[in-house]
């Protein structure tokens, strides 16, 4: 991933040799791009340093010395109290084994300066530094694991009522991934980048206030889509209220094919009217309502083939039962 065009144009066009930490939050880069950006808090928590020329980590906001990031540690008087500049890497703080910080910095912050004396010294003979990646408590390693870092997440994270509805075998991981953000009210839909001094209606109805809210399935255009492939399913408890609609996929009552399949609409519905609405935004081709849902069966479809529920396997019938419940 280092070595990829993207990292090289991130570099260059967004970061300005700013550390990846300090990077402001714009409306610049991709939705994917300011997405990483919002992430860096819980991606900080598993990040670590390993120095050995010092030239590539960033004394204030890498975690180098094991106990967190210093600017955490300090807050912004601290560039200013130990005499080193918010951007300086590691290796510009050390000249000849000795470290370059203000006396001052000792008596504001003790502890800090005791560690960063105690710790070892850059050297340029030494190569680049390691990233470290958390596989464990204390266990850190030179590569990432997805496995490993969702199992911490899982268990940090409690297991909340919603868990079934965004994690299910049945699942496409880039859709959970959305219904996820959608669930926890994270995508940057135009209400929130409203924060940002940036208007943006709904791209479907021209609605001033697009939120997730609105997006899932308050607008009359998705609502039309969502009840067009639910109607056999959901009935007259389809409803345009997200917090209602989400409740009442959860309920338990009901036929285990008719459970998946409602899950399935409910993540292609999302993932596909969230990528529409970003290709909508951004100029892109512009599809109508019923290619839409003419999208949202054909991924059903293909994700139920692929799962190859086939003889005697109890979820055989899961893509008769969509053609029974869902037809064009
Ligand atoms: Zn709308």
């Amino acid at each position: 991933m280092s070595g990829s065009l993207w990292v090289a144009w991130a570099h260059a066009e967004l970061m300005k040799s700013v550390s990846f930490w300090d990077v402001k939050e714009t409306a610049k880069g991709s939705w994917l791009w300011r997405k990483l950006l919002k992430l860096r808090p819980l991606a900080a928590s598993f990040l670590r340093t390993e120095i050995q020329n010092g030239e590539s980590s960033y004394f204030w906001t890498d975690d180098w010395l094991g106990t967190g990031r210093l600017i955490d540690e300090t807050g912004e008087l601290g560039p200013r109290y130990l005499g080193v500049p918010r951007h300086a890497l590691v290796a510009d703080v050390c000249e000849s084994g000795v470290w370059q910080m203000r006396s001052r910095g000792r008596r504001v912050f003790p502890d800090t300066y005791d560690r960063i004396e105690n710790a070892r010294r850059p050297d340029e003979s030494l190569g680049r530094d390691v990233i470290m990646w958390k596989h464990d408590d204390g266990i850190y390693k030179d590569q990432f694991s997805s496995a490993r870092t969702w199992d911490q997440l899982r268990i940090r994270g409690h297991e909340v009522s919603w868990h079934h509805l965004v994690w299910f075998p049945q699942g496409v991981p880039r859709q959970a991934f959305i219904v996820w953000l959608a669930i926890r009210d994270r995508l940057s839909t135009g209400v929130r980048m409203r924060s940002w001094g940036l208007t943006q209606g709904c791209v479907f109805c021209g609605e001033r206030d697009e939120s997730r809210d609105h997006l899932f399935f308050a607008c009359p255009v998705t609502y039309t889509i969502w009840t067009t492939l639910t109607a056999h399913l959901l009935g007259a408890s389809a409803n345009p209220d997200w917090t209602i609609t989400v409740a009442s996929l959860l309920r338990p009552n009901r036929p285990k094919l008719d459970t998946i399949l409602l899950k399935m609409v409910f993540h292609s519905s999302v993932y596909l009217i969230w990528r529409e609405r970003n290709s909508r935004r951004h100029q892109g081709p512009c599809r109508s309502t019923h290619t839409l849902i003419g999208q949202i069966d054909k991924a059903i479809r293909n994700r139920i083939s692929s799962l190859k529920y086939v003889g005697n396997h109890k979820l055989a019938g899961l893509l008769t039962r969509w053609f029974e419940v869902y037809s064009r």
